[in-house]
């Protein structure tokens, strides 16, 4: 069985009059992450980790966002794309790991409804989406609050 491994790492700026979307979910909060997408943080870390575990390229080389038809779009729809694209390739997705990291707000309400949201792009049992949520202390930039980031692996294997 040939199994691949990939990791994906992504970070947004929090501004104010955005709507905050991690993982496929609106969360409450009065401030949003700024980008051409919905800017989740943590999808976009999902699927460079996916494309990774295929050496499939980026997302940036994938949804440039030079292009007008992902300004504002969903990412769970990209994440759909990146799906088909990793089951083209002949692989199947086994699982994800990923950690979000934000000193606000607090995410463990939120965390299974994600967890859901990504295992339906990914047609996966939830059971095979972890996520986890992380401050970093009131350090750095995630700790003043001035943004977000989010870390994944991703494993596929050869069908
Ligand atoms: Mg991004």
């Amino acid at each position: 069985m040939i199994m691949r491994i990939g990791i994906g790492y992504d970070v947004h700026r929090l501004v104010p009059g955005r709507k905050l979307w991690l993982g496929g979910v609106q969360v409450p909060f009065s401030q949003g992450l700024s980008g051409h997408s919905d800017a989740d943080v943590l999808l976009h870390a999902i699927m460079d980790a996916l494309l990774g575990a295929a050496a499939a390229g980026d997302i940036g080389a994938l949804f440039p966002d030079t292009d007008p038809r992902y300004e504002g779009i969903e990412s769970l729809v990209l994440l759909s794309e990146v799906a088909s694209r990793i089951h083209a390739l002949g692989y199947a997705v086994v699982n994800i790991d990923s950690v979000i990291v934000a000193q606000q707000p607090k995410l463990s309400p939120y965390l299974p409804g994600m967890r859901g949201k990504i295992a339906e792009a990914l047609d996966i049992p939830c059971d095979n989406v972890s996520i986890k949520a992380t401050t970093e202390e009131g350090l750095g930039f995630t700790g003043a609050g001035e943004g977000m980031a989010a870390k994944a692996v991703a494993l596929i294997e050869r069908r």
